[in-house]
């Protein structure tokens, strides 16, 4: 049974057209039912559906063009190197880097992240050096530069959140300083869905020097991110939260500073050549790409950037927007239900309590009604700590939600309450 989309009749009037039962239809995963239940999927944050686009490209690439990259002279191998590279350039297009030098295909945000630890971070850090960090970021973001750190004698700082889950941006600037090496800030944040200032951090950093890493795991798929106007070093997301493959990513870094960076994995596809004693490196950005890369995903991943560029991401920002707002009133509306994380300037992510109830019952029961959340600390452990809390239940949207979920989830919610009293 497929959920047939209610027109967007209670979200707000006057936002660009958006045709979200079209958008809908494109997902077929959204048409099966979940325990006699027709689907709500409400963990987008943890990983989106993919839409029949870039099922239909990584089968294409499958069945009519797979073979190894960059290494063979025959003609399956040289349309896959084609396809590969074709992904690389809508990566670069998407992101609006200067070129495709500076894009690093990865497996995900966390590889990218590692990465950068690992190569720029082991060449520039040393012992009484700081890394500046916030309180809300994903592990992903926080644990590789413990890590460093714990390599290096370098230090990890993390800068303060308000408590309506946004960046305390005086507390940042004041905790950056002559020892700073590096600024890595989520660009949203997975747990509260706060946008945090980027352009305004870049330039603090920049302002002493200090390049800035973004992890853009939470942006892309919401809004245009380009990496020239933020001015940022590095940025880093994964496919699976952009409609696309996993086991796929990207990082962008910058050109003259990825240049400078040592490889951080040895192997083939990341040499020109090898004797026994030594090996030259390849050139940006295969030497950072050691190995068989996941060719197919990075078709998918390249397709999934396609159709969200074909729906407009302004119109996409503005669905999801309309949906956080219309979801906000809906959700705070409801006894005991607290909503954690209501920074000014958000992404549609809903992190929420309820008073009596641990965050687990709440997501089983609405799995019951066949909708999907996500509950726990949301790989952000020290954001729930500031808070006080061991978990919440999230309720993220992508761009297949409508009004009709917002309702279903409501419901859902309120047959909580009742079982709990
Ligand atoms: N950063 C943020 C903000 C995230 O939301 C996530 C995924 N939850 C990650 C990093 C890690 O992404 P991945 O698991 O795809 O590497």
């Amino acid at each position: 049974m497929s959920i047939q989309a209610s027109p967007a009749r209670s979200l707000p009037a006057g936002k660009p057209a958006f045709d979200a039962a079209t958008v809908r239809a494109a997902f077929p995963i959204l048409a099966r039912e979940v325990n006699g239940k027709p689907l709500v999927y409400l963990d987008s944050a943890a990983s989106s559906q993919r839409p029949l686009a870039v099922l239909r490209a990584v089968e294409h690439y499958e069945t009519r063009l797979h073979a190894n990259v960059h290494r063979g002279v025959h003609s399956l191998s040289q349309w896959a190197t084609e396809a590969y590279e074709n992904a690389r350039e809508t990566v670069r297009r998407h992101l609006h880097a200067r070129s495709t030098h500076e894009i690093v295909f990865v497996r995900g945000t966390t590889e990218a992240i590692n990465l950068v630890a690992n190569s720029w971070g082991r060449r520039h850090l040393r012992a009484g050096d700081e890394i500046l960090i916030t309180y809300l970021e994903h592990h992903a973001n926080i644990v590789p530069w413990q890590m460093l750190c714990a390599a290096t004698g370098a230090s990890l700082r993390a800068a303060p959140v308000k408590a309506n889950g946004e960046l305390d941006l005086a507390g940042f600037r004041s905790m950056l300083s002559a020892h700073t090496r590096l600024v890595a800030v989520a660009h949203i944040s997975n747990a509260l869905g706060t946008i945090l200032p980027v352009q305004e951090i870049v330039r603090l950093a920049h302002a002493r020097g200090v390049p800035v890493l973004l992890d853009g795991a939470q942006a892309v798929p919401h809004q245009a991110v380009d990496v020239q106007a933020i001015d940022c070093d590095f940025y880093a997301f994964s496919g699976h939260k952009v409609y696309g493959p996993t086991g796929i990513g990207a990082l962008y870094a910058r050109e003259s500073l990825l240049s400078a960076m040592p490889p951080w994995q040895g192997g083939g596809d990341m040499i020109l050549s090898v004797n026994i004693k030594e090996s030259t490196y390849n050139a940006l950005p295969w030497r950072f790409e050691a190995g068989t890369p996941n060719i197919s995903g990075a078709v998918g991943l390249g397709a999934a950037l396609d159709y969200l560029d074909s729906l407009g991401l302004a119109a996409v920002a503005a669905h999801e927007h309309a949906l956080l707002e219309l979801a906000t009133e809906r959700l705070s509306a409801l006894p005991r239900l607290k909503l954690i994380g209501t920074a000014s300037d958000k992404a549609a992510v809903l992190s929420f309590t309820m008073e009596g109830v641990h965050p687990h019952d709440i997501g089983t029961i609405l799995d019951t009604e066949g909708i999907a959340i996500r509950t726990g600390h949301h790989c952000a452990m020290p954001i729930m700590e500031a808070f006080g809390l061991a978990a919440t239940a999230r309720a993220s949207f992508g761009c297949y939600n409508n009004a009709e979920d917002v309702e279903r989830l409501v419901e859902g919610l309120k047959k909580v309450r009742k079982v709990f009293g």
